[in-house]
């Protein structure tokens, strides 16, 4: 049915299977929040939908009753809140709806299709505003999936949304400062934190973005926070080391870690065993593209090898009617989020209800995500993921967890099937087939297969592991329900 419809076009409805909207906001993140804020401001009709029960992303993520005094940015998130919270005609929060799925329908505008714990619903929209952030980058190693290994953002978000800590005597490891916040955080909540391992190497790489540096004072200061928390409690922090191995029966009750040389190889005689019950470990982040790649969007790698949308200067993505902000279109932090949401909510309002921005809100928006855009790109250059990570698993490794892909069954594609990319890989192998359709292991196997087919992963590397027709997880039943609303 067209969204032009008389039978829609009323304004918003609270209930019943499908309503129409002039854009729908897909996240509530820090991205999400300032689209739909500013969309609603300039006088469009906003559906803002979210997996999650509370408004806040993984950034702002929180308790109920919270009252920010944890949080970084909080008064930040509190004027947005204030802001959605003030326009009630204009934005209606969706929370508890998972989209899986959005379609182009023919005429114009989208469906866009949520589950939610009372079944399946249809939202229509003129405009849409993709703003699902990202997912832990994971690499595999040995004993990594063994339970007590957390993803580093996993440990941070049972701590800011549920106030529970994951284990008590802790490790960190992987690479970036997020390293320093998850620390800080488990220690701070009463954790042993037995050492913060990133394989980086210092972060003194900043030096050479002085530009950038002097223009995101803030961000270094939240650094320096952290560390001033790490070095109260004591936490060892070493550079250019990994955890290359957990080990534990039924559970993690330690790890292995190793000095790295430039490339991540193991320096040998390195190793050392530690005792923990826990490990939080997060090799950075992977945008959020199974939306934006279902849409038809562009994408392209960034400078840290994650595909990323592609999107103009008003953060409209090469697909029609769609707009992309927040780490969906490289990662770079909160701050940077919120501007690039700001951006997209005033652009997409002025597609769907013709209200122009204001022209010099829009020069210092601009401004300042070209100062926040740069900040990213050092920091992304200074945290990069280097090969010889591939060089710690041994050939029954396993790799995707779902399937139970081992790193030797991928190497007998490669070079016994002569499989030369990741998509005939993962026909001939498995791995991304099961539950999480290679979220997790997406981007491993990318590199490895590419590594194995003797070159640095490409861009047709990442998309060949990017493509999931069914965003988030929906019973057949509702699925079939979906397909006859929409069909008969
Ligand atoms: C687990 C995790 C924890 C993190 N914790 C921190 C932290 O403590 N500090 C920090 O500096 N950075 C943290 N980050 C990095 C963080 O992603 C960003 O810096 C920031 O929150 C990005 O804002 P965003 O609006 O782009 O996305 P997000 O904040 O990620 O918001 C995206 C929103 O979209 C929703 N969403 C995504 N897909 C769907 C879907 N299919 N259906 C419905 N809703 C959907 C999600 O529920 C989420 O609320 C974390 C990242 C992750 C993955």
């Amino acid at each position: 049915m067209p969204i032009s419809s008389p039978e829609f076009s009323s304004g918003p409805r609270k209930s019943g299977p499908e309503v129409v909207f002039d854009i729908a906001v897909l996240g509530a993140g820090p991205a999400g929040l300032a689209a739909a804020g500013a969309a609603a401001a300039a006088g469009a009709r906003v559906a803002l939908i979210d997996a999650g029960r509370r408004i806040g992303g993984q950034y702002w993520r929180h308790l109920a009753e919270d009252d920010g005094r944890h949080h970084t940015g909080w008064p930040i998130f509190a004027g947005l809140r204030r802001r959605i919270d003030q326009q009630p005609e204009r934005i209606e929060n969706l929370a508890g709806h998972s989209v899986w799925q959005v379609e182009t329908l023919l005429d114009n505008g989208f469906r866009v299709n949520t589950t939610t714990d009372d079944g399946q619903h249809s939202i229509l929209a003129r405009t849409v505003i993709l703003a699902p952030g990202a997912y832990d980058r994971q690499l595999p190693f040995p004993g990594w999936t063994l339970p007590g290994v957390f993803t580093a953002g996993g440990t941070q978000a049972l701590l800011k949304g549920h106030g529970v800590v994951a284990g008590s005597r802790i490790a960190v490891a992987g690479t970036g400062p997020f390293l320093l916040a998850v620390a800080a955080g488990l220690a701070g909540a009463g954790a042993e934190v037995v050492g913060v391992f990133e394989a980086g190497g210092a972060p003194t790489a900043f030096a050479r973005h002085p530009i950038a540096v002097a223009q995101n004072l803030g961000k270094l200061g939240e650094g320096a926070h952290y560390a001033r928390v790490l070095a109260r409690h004591h936490i060892p922090y070493r550079t250019r080391t990994a955890v290359i191995a957990a080990r534990g029966v039924s559970s993690v009750s330690g790890v292995t870690v190793a000095k790295l040389d430039r490339g991540w190889k193991v320096v040998e005689g390195s190793q050392r065993e530690i005792d923990c019950d826990t490990l939080a470990v997060g090799y950075g982040f992977t945008p959020q593209l199974e939306l934006a790649v279902q849409l038809g969007c562009a994408t392209r790698l960034d400078v840290d090898g994650s595909l990323v949308a592609v999107v103009d200067g008003d953060q409209r993505s090469s697909a029609e009617g769609v707009w992309v902000a927040g780490e969906a279109t490289g990662v770079g932090g909160a701050a940077l989020s919120v501007t690039e949401g700001e951006i997209a909510g005033r652009n997409a309002a002025h597609a769907a209800v013709g209200v122009r921005p204001d022209l010099p809100v829009m020069r210092r928006l601009v401004r300042r995500r070209a100062s926040q855009q740069r900040f990213a790109a050092a920091l992304l250059q200074a945290y990069p993921i280097r090969p010889g990570w591939m060089t710690w698993s041994a050939q029954d490794t396993i790799v995707c967890r779902c399937e139970e892909v081992t790193l030797g069954t991928i190497d007998e594609a490669v070079v016994e099937l002569g499989a030369a990319d990741p998509r005939a890989v993962k026909l001939y192998a498995r791995p991304g087939m099961g539950l999480c359709q290679g979220r997790v292991c997406g981007y491993a196997t990318g590199c490895l297969v590419a590594d194995r087919a003797g070159r640095t992963p490409n861009l047709a590397d990442l998309q060949g592991v990017a493509g999931r027709p069914i965003a988030a997880p929906i019973t057949l039943g509702q699925l079939a329900e979906a397909h006859h609303r929409n069909t008969f």
